[in-house]
């Protein structure tokens, strides 16, 4: 039996090897190819309620390997929607076609019912504030990080979102308050205070929908608590997409959505999908066996 099954077996793994090879090849060419080249439209978007709706969004970074397939979502103007699954799901990328990055393959994403490539990237833009899971310091003084999108800023605005977040403490521990520069690159600030200040930098700009990709980064518990607070108050009245990489940050928002094999497996809030026994729940069970 062996001698028969052994070259099928070698077969098969020859096959597989080289599914693998073409796709990488495929990859490679995918990034040398694609500085995403979206057309932009010509209609000024007035300012929004902030509705989002994916109607049947079909995308994929490379033509055969969809990573989204006939999505539909509507979100409710301020309603704040947390994105869960697995690594690779999907995810950041159902962020960043909010935003604009890509256009899907099929179908469309409306803001308030605009199509999204009929309105112009500036005027979408100002209206969707994004929060990456990075945030980029630059060196400069606070004020000039915390008022990017908006350098025009009063010291009122600028104190009302470090207020907003909790930072007020930092500002005043800074030798020249507001006019403090931070050292290049951000070192002088904790991993906690990069996404306070990221967040208080949203607060300012003040956009009706907020896209927010958490950060992996681990904080004490302190520090946690800290940016959870300031992210209620950036999102209180706002749209929002959460990309959570975390339960305790999912738990929070209105809707809970489970993406996964290309989809929108499970939607609902934590206590419906908790009762529903489905994948969320195992996600919360295991999260709260190791975290207590
Ligand atoms: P994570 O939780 O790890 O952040 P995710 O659910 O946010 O994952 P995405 O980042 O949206 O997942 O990625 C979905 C799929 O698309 C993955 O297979 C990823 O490798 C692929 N992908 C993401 N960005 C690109 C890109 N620019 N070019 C090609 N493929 C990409």
């Amino acid at each position: 039996i062996n001698s028969f099954f052994q070259p099928v077996q070698q077969l098969v793994q020859l096959y597989t090897q080289y599914q693998q090879g073409k796709a990488a090849i495929g990859k490679i060419r995918g990034l040398l190819s694609s500085e995403p080249s979206v057309v932009p439209g010509t209609r000024v978007l007035p300012p929004v309620e902030g509705e989002i709706v994916f109607d049947g969004v079909t995308f994929g970074y490379l033509p055969d390997r969809p990573v989204l397939q006939g999505v539909d979502l509507r979100i409710a103007p301020g309603e704040t929607v947390a994105c869960v699954g697995p690594t690779g799901a999907g995810k950041s990328t159902l962020a960043k076609l909010v935003t604009r990055f890509y256009d899907p393959s099929s179908g469309k994403i409306t803001i308030d019912g605009y199509d999204l490539r009929d309105v112009t990237l500036d005027s979408l833009r100002r209206q969707i504030g994004v929060v990456p899971q990075e945030p980029f310091l630059f060196a400069g003084t606070l004020r000039d990080n915390i008022a990017f999108a908006g350098p025009s800023a009063t010291d009122e605005e600028v104190w009302a979102a470090v207020d907003a977040v909790g930072l007020r403490d930092l500002v005043e521990r800074s030798p020249e308050g507001l006019d403090t520069p931070l050292h290049e690159r951000g070192q002088s600030v904790s991993s906690g205070e990069r996404q306070l200040l990221a967040l208080a930098r949203a607060f300012l700009a003040s956009p009706r929908v907020v896209v927010l990709d958490e950060a992996t980064s681990s904080l004490d518990l302190r520090s946690e608590l800290r940016v959870e607070a300031a992210l209620d108050a950036l999102l209180e009245g706002r749209t929002a997409i959460l990309v959570a990489h975390r339960l305790s940050t999912a738990m929070r928002a209105d809707r809970i959505i489970v993406v996964d094999d290309h989809r929108i497996i499970e939607s609902g809030s934590h206590t419906e999908l908790v009762a529903a026994g489905g994948a969320y729940a195992a996600m919360f069970e295991t999260w709260a066996a190791h975290s207590h």
